[in-house]
């Protein structure tokens, strides 16, 4: 599992307000509280035409994801382009760091040619923290995803996703389920729904894919899904994060799902009315059957579309000029 950064970068500026987004760790409920309302704000129906303001409107958003990407990195594209921002993807695998550039320098370039947001994933969970203790101070850096330690936008769309569903995360029982140990969107979400008050977070676990101890304080174990799931109102399913870990940590798929699969069946320990939440990719037919994720509770699709609206909340608040 990748390290947590040695040195945290400072996210805010001296005004209290976000410069970086890097973790939701430290953040206060107050700052939480105020992106997912402005969350809220650009979050649309289906049906309905995509939220659009002219707020970053000279700004440029520079997007280098170091590992693979679907959701993350369009809707932090669409967010910036519906800001009115000029938006520039790099593609890691094509660009000058294949030879052997360091990322601090690809950075220096792009910040020569004036980018003013950077967007970076990678499999290394101090690269977004370095970066932006790097970069000129009118430069903002957000983690689109880093190693196993943090992808802080997860974590507040999946608190957007509840409270749209629940109206609060306040008392809720929350459950985990799944490879918790290398994922960095259980850690963002925990740390999304502690600091909203939820009244249990239960992390479902084999041994081998459960955290350490030390690790996610305040949540309670548990090692099957018949006494994990009782009577939560919230499931989050986790996909096995098999680039995270070596070959003898992963259980053969079949038997994953038999023991851990999130079927129908083993839905009805959970309350009548809990949402199923998943970040994708799903492996279906190993952490979730399709009749649960296509089903009547699943609310994975409001995942996504809750995406784009918290992308555009914190490009917002980082990258427009108070002046
Ligand atoms: N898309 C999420 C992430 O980047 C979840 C996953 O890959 O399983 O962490």
């Amino acid at each position: 599992m990748s390290k947590p950064p040695a040195e945290r970068t400072e996210q805010l500026r001296a005004d209290g307000s976000l410069r970086h987004l890097l973790t939701l760790d430290g953040l206060s409920r107050g700052m939480v509280e105020s992106l997912l309302e402005r969350a809220a704000h650009f979050s649309r129906p289906f049906n309905e035409p995509a939220a659009r303001s002219t707020a970053l409107r000279g700004t440029t958003v520079a997007i280098m994801f170091a590992e693979p990407s679907t959701r993350t990195r369009v809707s932090f594209e669409l967010a910036a382009l519906r800001l009115g921002a000029d938006v520039v993807n790099i593609e890691v695998q094509l660009s000058s760091r294949r030879k052997g550039e360091s990322v601090l320098d690809t950075v220096a370039t792009l910040e020569a040619m004036h980018v003013d947001g950077l967007v970076l994933r990678d499999a290394e969970a101090d690269v977004p923290d370095l970066v932006a203790a790097h970069v000129a101070d009118h430069v903002s850096v957000f983690s689109g995803g880093a190693g196993s330690y943090s992808h802080p936008t997860q974590g507040l769309l999946d608190a957007l996703t509840v409270l749209q569903h629940k109206g609060r995360v306040e008392g809720l029982r929350v459950a985990i389920v799944g490879d918790v140990r290398h994922s960095r969107v259980a850690r963002s979400a925990w740390r999304a729904f502690s600091l909203l008050g939820a009244g249990e977070i239960r992390l479902l676990a084999p041994t081998a894919l459960m955290p350490d101890t030390h690790d996610f304080a305040g949540c309670t174990r548990h090692d099957s899904l018949a006494t994990g799931l009782t009577d939560c109102d919230v499931i989050m399913a986790l996909r096995i994060q098999k680039e995270r870990m070596t070959e003898a940590d992963i259980p053969s798929e079949r038997e994953y799902f038999a023991q851990w699969g999130l079927t129908i069946d083993r839905l009805k320990y959970a309350r009548e009315n809990a949402i199923v939440m998943h970040p994708q990719p799903m492996n279906r037919g190993v952490e979730i059957d399709s009749a649960v994720a296509d089903g009547p509770q699943s609310v994975i699709r409001d995942q996504v579309r809750h995406g784009v609206a918290v992308r555009m909340a914190v490009l917002e608040q980082a990258l427009v000029r108070q002046s």
